[in-house]
């Protein structure tokens, strides 16, 4: 169920999809058209209170006021990087901190949103899995991720338009694990009413949960990165547990089902490979790597570990990685290496660890960080 109402009174219309909100209008007996104009307020417009939505009658917003409510995720603090990385700690409203991070990239900007807070996964090579996993995030906090990059960058007020134009859930969290409010987030995102992001630029990576990755190819057509790691599944369940559920025979078929569910033969999957020196980095894997993705209908990015506190890990030589690469590239398939952006903040892959805060001291905390907590669920 969407966490919509996470609140238990007023209904928070910001993650609710045009379906959902068509529901919600003509519930209350007003005419469906209503969702379209009340989205267009809350993600071209960036507003988030009903008395300026000038194109309602005075009674609708009063209306609106007393059973419904456009409430942001909290924006905690906000770090850029020396390469123009932007990194966000969210709050979520059950005092869960999960972070989304936005990468430019010549004409592109790409922005990776968190789906959990913390993860059960336990991936071995991956602080996220370090700290467990606390809570789903709503439909509302995952949009929400979206709505707050924009609003940093002043999109709404300049009505420059788009600014992200790609969005990857390679964030915090397993986003099949929360598989109904994730496809509601990803389907606003994509909607033109929403934030008009092509289904090809939106992109769901998963460690493979196989069903709900079949259910996926029923409900979206989002394109979609798999993280492999390994070449085999002796060393695939070492570092990513649930592969001992669902090993690569099966993972790999349900991508392919995935895909032909798209009906479109350019699509392809993203195979993610980290590269851990001494681990899975050595030619024999990339030899296997290429026979197993041989036949294949893929790009492979390989991900040069990176490291975090305590973990027991470390990133392979240039060298190594381009032998890797060069390996792979050789037997005819198409790699790029993930360029790590923003490691000075710790916004890198797998350096996204938020914090579960317990309340009491907050406040402690940032006053120790010198940051100063920015409320932006009434910004406007
Ligand atoms: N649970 C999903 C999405 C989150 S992880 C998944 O597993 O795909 C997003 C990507 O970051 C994954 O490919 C993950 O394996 C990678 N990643 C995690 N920790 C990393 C680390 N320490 N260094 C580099 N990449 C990492």
């Amino acid at each position: 169920m969407n966490k919509n109402s996470d609140n238990g009174e007023r209904i928070n219309l910001l993650g609710m999809t045009r379906q959902h909100l068509e529901s919600f209008f003509v519930g209350i007996n007003e005419k469906p058209f209503r969702a379209k104009q009340i989205m267009q307020w809350i993600h071209h417009r960036g507003i988030t209170d009903f008395n300026e939505m000038s194109d309602m009658s005075l009674k609708l917003r009063k209306t609106l006021s007393q059973i419904a409510e456009i409430r942001l995720p909290m924006m905690v603090d906000e770090r850029k990087s020396a390469d123009g990385t932007r990194k966000w700690l969210i709050e979520t409203s059950d005092g869960g901190v999960v972070e989304s991070v936005l990468i430019p990239s010549g004409n592109r900007a790409t922005l990776c949103v968190s789906s959990q807070v913390g993860c059960s996964l336990d991936c071995s090579f991956c602080s996220t899995g370090k700290q467990g996993f606390q809570t789903d995030l709503s439909s509302a906090e995952i949009v929400g991720q979206l709505w707050l990059a924009n609003k940093s960058f002043d999109v709404f007020q300049s009505g420059k338009g788009r600014m992200v134009t790609n969005v990857v859930l390679m964030g915090m969290g397993e986003p099949l694990l929360n598989f109904d409010n994730v496809v509601s987030a990803m389907n606003l995102m994509m909607d033109d009413l929403g934030y008009g992001i092509s289904k090809r630029r939106v992109t769901l990576s998963t460690a493979g949960v196989v069903p709900q990755l079949d259910r996926l190819s029923r409900e979206s057509d989002v394109s979609l990165a798999i993280s492999l790691h390994a070449p085999n599944d002796h060393l695939r369940s070492q570092l990513v547990p649930i592969n001992r559920k669902y090993p690569i025979a099966e993972l790999l078929s349900s991508a392919r089902r995935y895909l032909s569910s798209l009906n479109d033969i350019n699509r392809r999957v993203t195979i993610e490979y980290i590269l851990i020196a001494g681990v899975n980095d050595q030619l024999e894997h990339a030899i296997e790597l290429s026979k197993l993705l041989k036949s294949f209908p893929c790009k492979i990015n390989l991900i040069p570990f990176n490291p975090f506190p305590g973990s027991i890990y470390s990133r392979p030589s240039k060298r190594a990685i381009s032998r890797f690469w060069k390996t792979l590239v050789d037997a005819g398939l198409i790699v790029t290496i993930r360029a790590t952006r923003g490691d000075d903040i710790d916004a890198a892959c797998g350096q996204l660890v938020g914090r579960v805060i317990d309340r009491t001291q907050r406040s402690t905390r940032y006053d120790k960080t010198n940051i100063n907590p920015v409320n932006l669920r009434n910004p406007l």
